[in-house]
């Protein structure tokens, strides 16, 4: 068994479209970044390329590469999956966080589960996301931004 640990951190910007856990979420400001800045996502391929010592998202897609720019995160969630499958290893379970004062998360939980299970190929059961505000403390209290924090467990599949 293999655990792993990732965190990101996107900022908020006018005129651009708020992508999280792989679906998109009606609000007035979205996050900047290379990608459509999936923050959610880019936690848990840290945590999944983490916990098999596969190195960071950044050393497999930089954002210094036009192929990546734009480009939807759940495209780097599937290759993060084949890398990790390639490697030997299974997905045991997900669990993760989204920290942000606004928009309030809860209606879209279920869908963005359904999401991430479907792009990793694994059940629902296995994956899961919760939001927490912080009580209008810090960057994310100040609408500035959001992070997320994802954990994963990898099993080592034997040789068959
Ligand atoms: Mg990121």
């Amino acid at each position: 068994m293999r655990i792993g640990f990732g965190y990101d951190v996107h900022r908020f910007s006018e005129s651009r479209e708020l992508w999280l856990g792989g679906i998109l979420i009606p609000h007035t400001k979205g996050l900047l970044g290379h990608s459509d800045a999936d923050v959610l996502i880019h936690a848990i391929c840290d945590a999944l390329l983490g916990a098999a010592a596969l190195g960071d998202i950044g050393m497999h897609f930089p954002d210094t590469d036009p192929e990546y720019k734009g480009i939807d995160s759940k495209v780097l969630l599937k290759e993060t999956a084949k890398k990790i499958a390639s490697a030997g290893y299974s997905i045991q379970n997900i669990d993760s966080t989204l920290v942000l004062q606004v928009p309030k998360i809860s209606p879209y939980i279920g869908l963005m589960r359904k999401t991430l299970s479907e792009h990793l190929a694994i059940d629902l059961s296995q994956v899961s996301v919760k939001a927490t505000t912080t009580e209008r403390l810090g960057f994310e209290g100040r609408e500035e931004g959001v992070s997320a924090y994802a954990v994963v467990l990898l099993e080592y599949k034997q040789d068959t």
